[in-house]
């Protein structure tokens, strides 16, 4: 006779393999700094997709060999975080940042999935990306470890070789490179970024001209 114990170890067992995957997003970005565009693109893939989460996946390459003052992994980890924080939807992603050295997507979705094979990965790359999906490090196989996520963007086509899922999303006219240098010649960076990282790098003296 089953003990009530048993049913019900049984009755979870079953709700357990009913239960959904988990939908996780990965925006994977060198974040120096995060600024609007990455939070738009995030939030958007993540609320019209459903996802249960979008995982800011920031990379270890070392920082731009042109510019003059570095920047630690950990000062991008940092921004992120603040960036982040006020959306639940949100998470860091550190992987790449604790294995250091050149990530390939492959490699990292290769080993996250393998972590956790019951999460199903969305790869949230520009419409620009999509082209050169070609060319990426053991694409084949990557596309069977993740469905990307195309962000639509006028005068690039939305077809592709490969299965891309497409967004519709507002493109901010905003990139890190052009934050750096208003950040370098002195000019406000207030509405481009969260207050958060604009306080993050006043207090940490982040992009400012060494010369
Ligand atoms: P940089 O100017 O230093 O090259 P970036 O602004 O392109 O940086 P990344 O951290 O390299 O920022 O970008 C991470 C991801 O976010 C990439 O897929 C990139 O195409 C995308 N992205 C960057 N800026 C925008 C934006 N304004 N709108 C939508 N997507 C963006």
């Amino acid at each position: 006779m089953k003990t009530v114990n048993q049913t019900a170890t049984k009755v979870l067992a079953e709700m357990v393999t009913d239960l959904p995957k988990r939908r996780v997003g990965i925006l994977g970005g060198t974040f120096n700094p995060p600024h609007i565009g990455h939070l738009i693109m995030a939030d958007q893939v993540g609320t019209q997709l459903g996802l249960d989460e979008v995982r800011f996946m920031p990379d270890a390459q070392p920082p731009h060999v042109d510019e003059k003052k570095t920047i630690a992994a950990t000062d991008r980890a940092n921004m992120v975080q603040r960036a982040i924080a006020d959306n639940p939807l949100f998470k860091l992603e550190p992987t790449e940042l604790k294995r250091g050295g050149k990530s390939y997507t492959y490699d990292t979705m290769k080993a996250m999935k393998a972590a956790h094979p019951e999460v199903e990965y969305y790869f949230i790359i520009g419409g620009d990306m999509v082209d050169y999906l070609h060319t990426w490090y053991h694409i084949d196989d990557l596309v069977k470890l993740v469905t990307f996520v195309g962000i639509k963007r006028a005068g690039y086509p939305t077809t592709s070789p490969y299965p891309v899922m497409w967004v519709d999303a507002p493109l901010v006219d905003v990139s890190s490179t052009k934050i750096r240098q208003k950040v370098s010649h002195n000019q406000s960076i207030r509405y481009l970024v969260p207050d958060a990282v604009a306080d993050y790098i006043k207090e940490h003296h982040l992009y400012e001209q060494t010369n």
